[in-house]
């Protein structure tokens, strides 16, 4: 054989090499992974758009999932403890990008206004940090370059795609910031009660204000005496539900007063997966928060 086909011989070959086989936890996090792999592959989605990431039981096809993962790209154990076990055990080979282990962007503390008071919360797994730190886009942004390094790794020959994929939609990231900033002004100062502890990055990035939330940090479910409170805050503009708090609850809670109600989602359970998923998810949320404050 000549050496110019052996050459081409070699060049196919690696071309038709398959995708490196990346597992995701959250949709969210499956959309920025998508936008970063591009056109090179698609990522492997662990929870059901629907399922609690507070609470949930692994299936045996999700345990197939983790054994096959090269790289395995998730939040952290402080947003889905149970995770951390099945990772050690199954994916034993696998790369694991804790995200919320990364540097260069702020963590946020935990509110202490979410009502603690007909029980006790102190042992449901979360740190004193919150966990749900996807929802602002700049640290978004700082994620996609650290996921862009991971994959680099698994798949090397992509390395220059990936980085150049992360580089342009950490800039749409941004630009997405300010756009939601401009979009949010109106609900800037207005008192909201938020599903559960889950919302402060995007308070922060975007000026929004909690009076309180309807359950704390892992969405465990409030107790009357925390209900009636919120009941008789005064001036709330707006009480927001999310996909782990029944509007059950907002309903009660605006019941009688002057304030409106809306369901929120972190998690983007309504919303196409894929490359658009997160910016989607992030519009929907502050479309939201401005129809439920102005109405
Ligand atoms: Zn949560």
């Amino acid at each position: 054989m000549r050496l110019t086909t052996i050459f081409a011989a070699i060049t196919c070959a690696s071309q038709a090499v398959a995708a490196p086989s990346v597992l995701t936890d959250l949709a969210p996090i499956h959309g920025l992974v998508s936008a970063v792999m591009g056109d090179v592959g698609t990522p492997t989605l662990l929870l059901p758009p629907r399922a609690d990431p507070h609470s949930y039981a692994l299936r045996p096809s999700d345990a197939r999932a983790l054994s096959n993962a090269e790289l395995i790209i998730w939040v952290g154990h402080d947003l889905t403890p149970w995770l951390a076990d099945p990772i050690a055990a199954l994916a034993k080979d696998a790369i694991s990008l804790e995200l919320l282990e990364t540097a260069g962007w702020d963590r946020r503390e935990l509110h202490d206004d979410h009502g603690d008071d007909n029980d006790d919360h102190d042992d449901h797994g979360h740190g004193d940090y919150d966990p749900h730190a996807w929802i602002d886009p700049a640290v978004a942004a700082v994620w996609v370059g650290y996921i862009a390094d991971q994959l680099a790794v698994v798949d090397p020959a992509n390395a220059a795609k990936y980085q150049a994929n992360a580089g342009s939609y950490a800039a749409e990231l941004m630009r997405l910031r300010t756009t939601l900033k401009a979009r949010l002004a109106p609900a800037s100062g207005q008192p909201i009660i938020w599903p559960h502890d889950a919302y402060g990055y995007f308070e922060d990035a975007f000026d929004l204000l909690s009076v309180a939330t309807i359950a704390d940090a892992a969405a465990n479910s409030p107790g009357p005496a925390h209900i009636a409170q919120l009941r008789n805050l005064p001036d709330v503009a707006c009480v927001l539900a999310d996909p782990e708090i029944s509007d059950r609850w907002t309903a009660v809670i605006v019941e009688g007063t002057a304030a409106n109600s809306g369901m929120i989602d972190l998690i983007g359970a309504d919303v196409p997966l894929g490359a658009d998923h997160y910016i989607n998810t992030l519009q929907a949320m502050a479309d939201t928060v401005v129809n439920c404050v102005g109405k």
